[in-house]
Formats: C-alpha cells, sequence, structure tokens
C-alpha cells in the first residue's frame, strides 16, 4: 500500500496559521505522504463566503507556495455546485486508488459532522482524524448526540497499533483523534479584525496579508 495523503477542506476564507501548522504536524506525526488543501465552493453547511472564489484559491496558493508535502487541489472549485466531501473524496479515491486517505478536521468540524451530506459514507472512501481546536473540549464526547458518539465507538482506533500504524495499514474506515498545537485563529475572527482596522500580521503568512491588501478584501 502506499502512503497516505492528507485531505483538508475547507473555506479559507481566508487560510491562516491555524490552518496550516495543525496541517504540518499531522503531515509529520502521521507521515503523510502529503496534504491537499481543497477549497470549497460553495459550503453546503454555512453562510456562503465573503469572498470570492478567486480570492480564497490564490490566497491559499501563495500560503502553501513554500512547504513542499503541501499541495492544492481545485476540484471542488472545478466541480462547481455544492461542494459536498463526500463527492470529493469518491474524485479523490478514483485518483488515489492504492493511498490510505485521511480527512484531517478540527472537533469543531468532527462535531457537526451529521449535517454533511451522506456523512456515515464519508468512511467507505477515507480515514478521519479529527485535531481538538481552542474552545471545543477533546473529549467532550457527552456533548454529542447519541448518533455520532455510535459512530465515534463503532470507528475509533481500536487496537494497540500506533496512529501512524493504524492509518498506514487500510485505506479507509478509522477515526482517530490526533493532539496538535493549539493556536486560537479564526477566520471568523481575522474578518472582524481587518473591518476594525486592525492588523493581522503573524495571524496568517505575509503573502496572504498582501493579497488581501491589494484586492482591498474584508473591508
Ligand atoms: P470561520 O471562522 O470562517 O468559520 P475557520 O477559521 O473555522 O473559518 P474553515 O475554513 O471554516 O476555517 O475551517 C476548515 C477546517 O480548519 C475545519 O476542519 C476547522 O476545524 C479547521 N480549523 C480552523 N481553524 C483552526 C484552528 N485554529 N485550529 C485547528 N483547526 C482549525
Amino acid at each position: 500500500m502506499k502512503a497516505p495523503i492528507g485531505i483538508y477542506g475547507g473555506t479559507f476564507d481566508p487560510i491562516h496559521y491555524g490552518h496550516l501548522r495543525p496541517c504540518l504536524e499531522l503531515c509529520e506525526s502521521l507521515k503523510l505522504d502529503h496534504v491537499r488543501f481543497i477549497p470549497a465552493f460553495l459550503p453546503p453547511h454555512r453562510d456562503n463566503p465573503a469572498t470570492e472564489v478567486v480570492h480564497r484559491l490564490e490566497m491559499v496558493k501563495k500560503a502553501i507556495d513554500s512547504e513542499a508535502s503541501f499541495v492544492l487541489d481545485e476540484r471542488e472549485i472545478q466541480r462547481g455546485g455544492p461542494s459536498y466531501m463526500v463527492d470529493t473524496l469518491k474524485s479523490l479515491r478514483q485518483d488515489f486508488a492504492d493511498n490510505p486517505l485521511c480527512l484531517l478536521m478540527g472537533m469543531d468540524a468532527f462535531s457537526g459532522i451529521e449535517s454533511w451530506s451522506h456523512w456515515q459514507e464519508l468512511l467507505d472512501y477515507a480515514h478521519i482524524i479529527v485535531t481538538q481546536r481552542p474552545d471545543t473540549d477533546f473529549h467532550a464526547l457527552d456533548l454529542w448526540s447519541d448518533s455520532l458518539n455510535q459512530f465515534y465507538q463503532k470507528y475509533k482506533l481500536q487496537n494497540n497499533n500506533t496512529s501512524a500504524q493504524n492509518i498506514h495499514n487500510s485505506l479507509h474506515g478509522v477515526i482517530q483523534l490526533e493532539s496538535v498545537t493549539q493556536l486560537s485563529i479564526s477566520a471568523t475572527d481575522i474578518r472582524k479584525r481587518l473591518k476594525n482596522r486592525q492588523s493581522i500580521r503573524f495571524l496568517t503568512p505575509e503573502p496572504v496579508i498582501k493579497l488581501i491588501e491589494c484586492y482591498n478584501l474584508y473591508q
């Protein structure tokens, strides 16, 4: 079996270090071949993005440009319509038949996964790797619905293998919680600061800030 690939979807409105750093840490700890950043064209379970897709795309491109293990994947934008992750995973599975796929997401996203289209099928195509995020309790499993708890209990890492071993041994089907450095950064906060004409330095890479200034985004 080939090396696992990380799949990281998001609105990226804008992309920031709270996305980039956890992905790099997961890439190292899980020994991923690379991480594919997949900007959503139309996120189905939230408000439409504040920013046009070309700008969100360009910001992701600039943000990951200097990291060889990060790859931009434009398939949701090319597909158009609502960006259902299950469709994205199906198409990735066709392109990467022999690589385990690891869908990376924060705990906030996992807690709301039941609203995703065909959510229970996601594990037919990929593993799900959940990272904690500031302000979302990693172990607040009792806050989840019964069905999400059952889903987690059924598919969580069941044996004594390490995380990396586990996802290298199967193409899909495991849910795993992983620790990453906690960065209390969100796109919502960045947009708010820009509206209030506050600096966003050190929250996102400098080339992203340059683009935001150049196109006068989030004013
Ligand atoms: P917004 O504030 O607009 O909701 P966001 O900052 O949460 O945006 P998204 O593009 O919606 O970013 O999130 C994409 C993925 O990144 C999700 O899985 C989310 O859990 C994760 N994520 C975002 N910010 C962080 C962070 N600071 N730490 C860990 N994970 C994060």
